[in-house]
C-alpha cells in the first residue's frame, strides 16, 4: 500500500537525489538547452519538501500531493515548473480523500498526472522530454503491480523503465521545449527532464524500501 508515510519520504528524496544529481542535470542542460535545469529541479522540489514539513499531518493522500503540487508551481523555474505542478495535482486529484491505495490505484492516479502535464505541455512519446522517462515508468508500475510482485520489486522496474526511458532520448530529435530551438543539433544528447524524471522515480523506490 502507498500511504502519506511513503509520500512524504517521496517528496524529501526527491529534493535530496535531484540536489545530488544537480551537477549532472546542469551540464545535460548546459548542451542543449540553458544550463538551468539542475537548479530548477533542486529549488522546486527543496521548496515542496519544506512547504509539506510545514503541515500538520492528517491530510488525506491526495491532499499531499496537491500541496506538493502548488509548492513546485511557485518554487520550480523553468518549463518543468507547471509541468510537475499539474502532475502532481492531477496524480492528487485522482487520489482523493483516503488514507492509503494499492499500488495499482497508485500507478493510475499517477497516470491521470501524467494525462495533466501532457494536456499543458503537448509533447507526446519521442519528441525528447521528460514524458520519454515518465511513461514507460508508469506503464512498468502497472504491469509490476498487476503481476503481484511486492512493492520494492515493483519500484525497481519502475526506476529501470525511467533510466532506460531516459537513455533512450539521446538520439531523439527535440521538438519541445528550449532544446527544440537546436533543431537536428539536439540529436546525441541525453534530454535534462527525462534525466530528472528518472531521479524522481529513483526517489520513489527509496521512499518504499522498509526503513
Ligand atoms: P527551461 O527549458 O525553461 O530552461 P529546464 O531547463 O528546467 O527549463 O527544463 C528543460 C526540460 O523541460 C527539458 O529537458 C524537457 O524534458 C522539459 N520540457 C520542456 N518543454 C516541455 C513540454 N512541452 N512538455 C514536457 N516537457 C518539457
Ligand atoms: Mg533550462
Amino acid at each position: 500500500m502507498i500511504d502519506q508515510n511513503i509520500v512524504q519520504r517521496w517528496i524529501r528524496f526527491c529534493a535530496e537525489d535531484l540536489h545530488e544529481a544537480q551537477p549532472l542535470l546542469t551540464q545535460l542542460d548546459a548542451a542543449i538547452g540553458d544550463a538551468d535545469h539542475g537548479a530548477n529541479m533542486t529549488r522546486g522540489f527543496e521548496g515542496a519538501a519544506a512547504h509539506l514539513a510545514s503541515l500538520e499531518s492528517g491530510l488525506d493522500l491526495g491532499q499531499w500531493l496537491i500541496e506538493a503540487g502548488y509548492a513546485l508551481k511557485n518554487k520550480t523555474g523553468g518549463a518543468p515548473g507547471p509541468l510537475w505542478s499539474v502532475a502532481f495535482g492531477g496524480m492528487g486529484k485522482a487520489l482523493g480523500t483516503v488514507q492509503s491505495v494499492s499500488v495499482l490505484e497508485f500507478a493510475n492516479a499517477f497516470e491521470q498526472g501524467l494525462t495533466a502535464m501532457i494536456d499543458l505541455g503537448a509533447a507526446q512519446a519521442g519528441e525528447k522530454t521528460m514524458v520519454d522517462a515518465i511513461a514507460p515508468a508508469i506503464a512498468a508500475m502497472r504491469a509490476a503491480a498487476l503481476a503481484q510482485q511486492d512493492l520494492p520489486a515493483i519500484m525497481a522496474a519502475t526506476r529501470a523503465a525511467a533510466e532506460l526511458g531516459a537513455r533512450n532520448t539521446t538520439p531523439m530529435l527535440a521538438r519541445k521545449g528550449r532544446a527544440s530551438y537546436l533543431g537536428e543539433r539536439s540529436i546525441g544528447h541525453q534530454d535534462p527532464g527525462a534525466t530528472s524524471a528518472a531521479f524522481i522515480f529513483v526517489a520513489l523506490e527509496r521512499a518504499v524500501a522498509p526503513l
